[in-house]
């Protein structure tokens, strides 16, 4: 089976990479990281299989459109 693949929203300090489907802000440093036994986290949109991360990342699209940046 393929492992899921998370946007990677943030590194932590220690090393733990926090996914985009986890974090409600990216100064939220409490969710948890990525289990890198069953999954794996990716920078290039194109990459990701995570259907949480995809709409995130789809919602930030809207709001930046929105903004005008
Ligand atoms: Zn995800």
């Amino acid at each position: 089976m393929a492992r899921l693949v998370h946007f990677a929203a943030a590194v932590r300090e220690d090393g733990g990479v926090l996914p985009m489907c986890r974090v409600l802000s990216l100064l939220n440093f409490s969710a948890r990281p990525i289990n890198m036994r069953v999954a794996t986290w990716t920078n290039r949109r194109e990459a990701v299989s995570c259907k949480a991360c995809l709409l995130k990342l789809k919602r930030i699209d809207a709001t930046e459109a929105k903004e005008g940046k």
